[in-house]
């Protein structure tokens, strides 16, 4: 089978290349505002969405004209992957897998990606990387790079520059150590509960940094606009973001390396952003759950763990030979596991479970675990015999890519 990895490298370029790199992710920022702005007009005046090669075409003018004729000094290739993410972003939005696409801001996610490989040169002996308008590029050498590289991205991150290096190689079809399967709730209280018992405590790392967090905001909104001391107290707030976010990546790592180290099949539920956060608020007559935990920025570190959790399951069960499969969220915690009863009076509370026909009772996120598995083994039965009938229809797998 064809592996996807990335290989990802701290950067050690020069101040000239610092600059380049700033200012490249600014055209690549302002590119994908110009195009989305372009798109949202063209929406109002009922015209039809442009597509790809289209915007490709506003993107030549835009480089060519005489509004903006610093977009030509920035590469080419990155400006129209940008363009690429923003149809990526309208799919998303149509499938409902995500929101509607919003405007980039500075200092979220500055990056660029170069798509061709043959302007791209790797000397791993050197430990430097020849990018288009950057020229060599050192980078820290921690590990060997695997496969031919199929494209680049070069991103800032808590004040650091760094290059992820995504590569293709084949690799023997794993069979999986394992045999077992296994479903998986994820919640609020806790992060996942799993059909065999066990569960996963809830992403605290934000929690743990809230206060310090907290405070440098309030530090950075005392100081005046764009002085010294403000962009000081920025990088801190910078630097505390970009903490959780290595915090929780680790812990999202470890519990998805055993999990598809242990089990060959996972069952997990259909993940809706829309869902989850219109779940959020409730109405005022019915107020929902959990309301602080699923509003703001702590709703949003959850949605992303489980986004991430689900992202690296799939490509390590993949990896290792076993299977991802999501089931609709339809009944998983109102159908008892015992005599099959379905309603909501089943679940009294949050926590627990206790069905109204047969009076069996459990945790409530546990009931939800075993309901998944079951479901995934039903939906499994079905996949199988459809892959029997066309072969091509068969889910594309193993093509999911770790970003770190
Ligand atoms: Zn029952």
């Amino acid at each position: 089978m064809q592996r996807l990895q990335a290989f990802k490298y701290e950067l050690r370029p020069d101040g000239q290349q610092q600059r380049q790199m700033r200012r490249f992710a600014g055209s690549c920022r302002f590119v994908f505002n110009k195009a989305l702005a372009l798109q949202r007009a063209r929406y109002e005046q009922g015209e039809k969405k442009l597509g790809y090669a289209g915007l490709c075409k506003e993107l030549t003018a835009w480089r060519n004209g005489s509004e903006t004729p610093w977009l030509k000094d920035a590469p080419v290739h990155p400006l129209q992957q940008t363009l690429k993410d923003l149809e990526r972003a309208y799919a998303n939005f149509f499938a409902k897998r995500a929101d509607f696409p919003r405007f980039k801001k500075k200092g979220q996610s500055d990056s660029l990606r170069y798509p061709d490989p043959k302007q791209i040169k790797l000397d791993q002996g050197n430990a430097r990387i020849f990018l288009p308008k950057l020229g060599w590029l050192r980078y820290r050498n921690s590990r060997e790079v695997l496969g031919t590289v199929k494209n680049v991205t070069v991103s800032l991150s808590g004040g650091k520059w760094f290059v992820s290096i995504q590569t293709e190689r084949e690799v023997e079809q794993p069979l999986p150590q394992s045999t077992t399967a296994v479903g998986i709730d994820m919640g609020i209280a806790r992060f996942a509960t799993l059909s065999d018992g066990s569960h996963l405590e809830p992403l605290n790392s934000f929690k743990r940094h809230e206060t310090a967090l907290r405070k440098a905001q309030q530090a950075m909104s005392r100081k005046t606009t764009f002085s010294n001391n403000w962009k000081k107290a920025k990088a801190r707030v910078q630097r505390i973001h970009s903490r959780i976010g290595n915090t929780r990546r680790d812990y999202l790592h470890k519990a998805t390396s055993t999990i598809s180290q242990n089990h060959a099949m996972v069952c997990i539920e259909h993940l809706q952003v829309r869902n989850m956060s219109k779940s959020g608020a409730g109405s005022t007559e019915k107020p929902g759950t959990n309301v602080r935990a699923k509003s703001g920025l702590n709703k949003a570190i959850l949605d992303q763990g489980w986004f991430e959790f689900r992202r690296q399951l799939d490509y390590k069960l993949a990896w290792n030979g076993g299977y991802l499969i999501a089931v609709p969220p339809q009944n998983t915690s109102r159908t008892c596991p015992a005599c099959g009863h379905v309603s909501k009076d089943n679940r009294q509370t949050q926590a627990q479970f206790a069905c109204v026909e047969c009076g069996f009772e459990e945790n409530a996120d546990l009931v939800g675990a075993i309901n998944i598995l079951r479901a995934g083994h039903a939906r499994f039965a079905c996949e199988v015999s459809d892959a029997v009938r066309s072969p091509a229809a068969g889910t594309r797998r193993g093509e999911s890519v770790p970003a770190d």
